[in-house]
């Protein structure tokens, strides 16, 4: 099943095979006895909601997030991305891991759970987005009600809780324009922006040492810091113009326990400051902010923590994204978990992505096991 969802290519950017994908969703769940319908939003875009009849309408409901969309396959790839093959316990192709891996292990679930007869203790819904990665789902996660939020878009290396937020600041360093051969009439704003970026890199070390996050990241910090990079730099009019502008676009990455507005004024201050204490015409515009999240129901976190640690077999660390998530759009009405086949090195977004058949294992007993789990 994952082969042929893999073979449809459903990039995003051109909503491509929405309608195809959705319908062999429909029908893949009708397939294993699964209800299924198709829901299509006021952009147009096709959305798919599966549940298992005779599940207990009365107890909690449990919203399995997934997405059948792909970011652009780009070039640079060893084989055809829409052609999966399975090499090494591996399945390659776009979206193998993100995230048709997560869909194939929430329906496969649902399926067994009905075949073997189990008992469901939870209302299960498998939400499968469409439109995800050019965060055009939006709306469609709005509309989810539910106890709890299960996000199958993350990596198993831990459970994940929360999510870090993030400030975009543009920094607009002024020179004096002047023609090249004679440079001693201007002020380069390059050079001058070079002592910001220099400045930037220094506090972004800072921070990382410092504003810290009481969780782990799933991989690389033990914990969660704040993290600020200078990631886009413009200048220049004409190569034989002494450049009176250059732009800095700062990127900031908040832990979830701090308010991002708080963040950007932060962060705006301590750049005005050292623009006036070295004398540097400069002006600071906060571009957008948003706030990390996390769930604070530590008896939801357990229970989920302890059913994937029964299904990995080893303690798992409670941690939170160093990116973002769909669980922002859901975190004001019910706790939000994360769990998934996106393991850090199975190339998500890069080329030659592939998923580990085990980590899709993985996630399907996480999802059984999950229903018939009393929350
Ligand atoms: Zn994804």
């Amino acid at each position: 099943m994952l082969s042929k969802l893999v073979s449809i290519d459903t990039t995003s950017t051109e909503r491509k095979n929405f309608e195809k994908m959705a319908d062999i969703l429909v029908e893949e769940s009708q397939r294993m006895n699964l209800t299924a319908e198709k829901r299509t939003d006021k952009r147009g875009i096709p959305h798919v909601l599966v549940s298992v009849p005779g599940a207990p309408k009365k107890a909690k409901k449990v919203i399995f997030v997934t997405h059948y969309d792909i970011v652009p396959a780009g070039e640079g790839w060893d084989f055809d991305p829409f052609k999966p093959f399975v090499r090494d316990g591996k399945l390659y192709g776009r979206g193998a891991a993100d995230n048709k891996s997560n869909i194939v292990a929430a329906l496969v679930a649902f399926h067994e759970v009905l075949e073997e007869n189990l008992q469901l203790k939870v209302n299960p819904v498998l939400a499968v987005a469409g439109g995800e990665e050019t965060g055009e789902s939006e709306g469609f996660f709005k509309t989810l009600e539910g106890d709890l939020a299960v996000i199958l878009d993350v990596g198993c290396e831990s459970i994940s809780i929360g999510a870090s937020g993030s400030v975009r600041l543009v920094v607009k360093v002024f020179g004096q324009q002047a023609h090249s051969a004679y440079p001693y009439k201007g002020v380069n704003a390059i050079y001058e922006a070079v002592k910001v970026i220099e400045f930037i890199k220094r506090k972004a070390e800072e921070f990382e040492k410092t504003v810290l996050s009481k969780f782990p990241a799933p991989t690389h910090y033990e914990r969660l810091p704040r993290r600020m990079s200078a990631t886009m730099v413009s200048g220049g009019v004409a190569a034989n113009i002494i450049p009176g502008e250059c732009n800095i676009t700062v990127d900031v990455r908040t832990i979830p326990e701090e308010n991002a507005k708080e963040v950007a004024k932060e962060v705006g201050d301590m750049l005005e400051h050292f623009a006036k204490e070295n004398k540097l015409n400069m002006m600071v515009e906060v571009k957008s902010f948003s706030n990390g999240w996390y769930t604070a129901d530590e008896k939801v976190v357990n229970t989920v923590r302890k059913v994937a640690e029964e299904v990995v077999g080893k303690p798992l660390k409670v941690s939170v994204e160093l990116g973002g998530t769909d669980g922002r759009y859901l975190i004001e009405r019910m706790p939000v978990v994360q769990f998934g086949t996106l393991r850090e090195d199975t190339n998500f977004h890069g080329i030659n992505e592939f998923v580990y058949l085990t980590d899709l294992m993985i996630v399907k007993s996480f999802v059984k096991r999950l229903l018939a789990t009393e929350l």
